[in-house]
């Protein structure tokens, strides 16, 4: 119970903190609307000082600004970014209806979070992949939200700093780490490939009042900087991270509690969502391994199982990843499942699902393919009319055994925890309410916490109630998945904080997780590039668990599940305990 006081003292000091300003005596629709007035010209300033951002965030005005990362740009930025604090705090946040509470919250957090990153984080001095600007040129040249002309015209004036920002990258970049450095190389070798196409583009183009010759050097220019920048990067950066003294990727227990607190924002410490994976990951294995025990004759018949706990749960669901779909009716088995998905909530009342608002699955276009099997494609926040997808990617581009491999990873049982997951009712539901109460700070500083734990969460409540009819297997196949994000939780805080090296993370991964070798090899390079991300999934579960278990326990029969949800995803995509607080006080209103 100590938790729930950690949580409150955190959040009464986000909202005591600001009420010492004077938009007391309006009414709460005055005090919206000047609220509204301030966020407009907020977001106008917060453009300002992230042109790149705003570009890739589909806001266009700042599109020929890239701005040359100096030390005197940082100081001028840090001091704008207090003076915007400072404007925020000339409102009471405890004027405001609900829906602007959460977005004084969240442009408060993220003030207070640009800040530390920029004075306390520094990520400027030791990640050469944080410097890259072909995404933004690639985002203004390829999107068609405005003529060619008009996004050459961006690109062109855009262009002339680019020598000058490699320039200062190589001053900042005081102690990279090796493995950062890698992927800067990559990742800048990598889009050079839009110059090529840009110079391509311009030879048959009416560039108007743009000199083309200009243009042109200005291409190579650029592409030279970057060029310049990756074999300094390869032969002086990279050979002194690599030798004695140089800097660790680990972060270590200051910046990574720091970190936590701005990026997670869930009223958990870092060391209290450590504590309660490590106590996770132990109940979870004594569950497997309860089914496991029941289930064996029946899957394994005439066979001994093995001593070893742990290895007779992992050959336990080695056998029972064989109950899968076939490779060409992947899409069409998880097209089927949505409307049973549909059923079954509406039948157990566990939420309003809108049904003027049906999810459409379709085939992941090519240029997003490679990363994930299965996704939502939500609008940005400045084109709100454009459709919601369930992207899936067809196996047919797989050879045989690839798609065997994956098949039996999404087998029967993880389709449909995938399918909840993603679409219903997870992160598709969810943005659904988002959606209602539509906000361009929500959308812009939604937490990703939230988002991932609200999925994630639906995961086990849709199990509870009943869904898979209580069938062992399917439950052996939730924990194994759900073993995966509290092991996410466990490596980032153990690589970061207490040293935890390769064969150690390995171990837990392949031997107590269950993972091929491949996601457990990709993980520990995830694990070292990211900090704090990899535990937003299970803190956010947790967060929003506890949260629901304080109030059953609080309503006994009074609980309603179907309006705890209702009333929970009504608040958008804010922190959790920001929601709690807000349904607490509507509760005692
Ligand atoms: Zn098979
Ligand atoms: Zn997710």
């Amino acid at each position: 119970m100590l938790k729930n006081i950690s949580i409150y003292s955190a959040i009464s000091i986000l909202f005591l903190s600001a009420c010492l300003s004077g938009n007391k005596n309006k009414t709460v629709d005055e005090a919206d609307t000047a609220f509204q007035e301030f966020e407009d010209f907020f977001l106008e300033e917060f453009w300002k000082l992230h042109p790149s951002w705003a570009t890739s965030s589909g806001f266009h005005k700042y599109d020929s600004v890239l701005l040359v990362p100096t030390e005197a740009e940082r100081s001028a930025y840090q001091k704008s970014l207090t003076s915007l604090l400072d404007s925020l705090y000339s409102y009471s946040i405890d004027a405001l209806s609900p829906a602007f509470q959460t977005d004084f919250a969240l442009i408060e957090n993220e003030l207070q979070s640009l800040n530390w990153y920029s004075k306390e984080f520094k990520s400027y001095e030791w990640n050469p992949s944080s410097y890259n600007i072909a995404r933004s040129f690639a985002r203004i040249f390829e999107e068609d939200y405005a003529p060619l002309k008009d996004r050459l015209k961006s690109i062109f004036i855009r262009l002339e700093n680019v020598p000058a920002y490699y320039d200062a990258a190589k001053i900042n970049l005081t102690q990279a780490t090796a493995i950062h450095t890698e992927l800067g190389i990559q990742q800048n070798r990598g889009g050079l490939y839009i110059f090529e196409n840009i110079r391509e583009s311009i030879q048959n183009e009416d560039l108007g009042n743009m000199d083309k010759n200009e243009f042109e050097k200005r291409i190579s220019n650029a592409e030279k900087a970057i060029e310049d920048y990756v074999s300094w990067l390869e032969n002086e950066l990279l050979v002194k991270a690599k030798s004695e003294g140089g800097r660790s990727f680990r972060i270590g227990k200051k910046q990574f509690d720091e970190k936590f607190k701005y990026d997670i924002n869930s009223g958990y410490t870092s060391e209290e969502i450590y504590n309660k994976a490590i106590i996770e990951k132990e109940k979870i294995h004594k569950k497997m391994f309860g089914i496991a025990s029941a289930i064996w004759n029946k899957h394994m018949p005439g066979q001994t199982p093995p001593g070893d706990s742990l290895i007779m749960v992992k050959e336990l669901i080695n056998k029972i990843a064989e109950v899968h779909v076939e490779k060409d009716s992947f899409i069409t088995s998880i097209k089927k499942q949505l409307p049973e998905l549909v059923r079954f909530i509406k039948e157990k009342q566990l939420i309003y699902l809108d049904p003027a608002k049906p999810l459409e699955v379709r085939e992941t276009p090519l240029y997003m393919r490679g990363v994930a099997g299965a996704s939502i494609s939500a609008p940005g926040p400045y084109e709100k009319d454009a459709n919601t997808y369930y992207n899936v990617s067809p196996l047919d581009e797989m050879t045989d055994q690839q798609a065997e491999s994956y098949l039996r990873e999404y087998n029967h049982y993880i389709l449909q925890i995938l399918n909840i997951h993603e679409a219903i009712p997870g992160h598709y539901t969810q943005l659904v309410y988002a959606n209602q109460a539509p906000s361009l700070i929500k959308s812009i500083f939604g937490n990703g916490t939230m988002i991932e734990g609200w999925a994630c969460y639906t995961e086990r409540m849709m199990l509870e109630e009943g869904y898979g009819n209580n069938e062992p297997e399917m439950w052996l196949m939730y924990y194994k998945w759900n073993l995966r994000i509290v092991c996410n939780a466990i490596i980032d805080h153990s690589i970061h904080v207490l040293g935890m090296e390769e064969a150690e993370c390995m171990n837990l991964l392949l031997n107590e997780a269950f993972q091929e070798e491949a996601e457990a090899v990709q993980k520990w390079k995830r694990a070292r590039l990211t900090q704090v991300q990899l535990s937003s999934y299970f803190t956010g579960l947790t967060a929003i668990y506890e949260f629901r278990e304080g109030e059953k326990a609080r309503l006994r029969d009074q609980f309603d599940l179907k309006a705890f949800h209702e009333s929970f995803l009504s608040y958008g995509s804010a922190p959790v305990p920001v929601i709690r607080e807000l349904m607490e006080r509507k509760r005692s209103s």
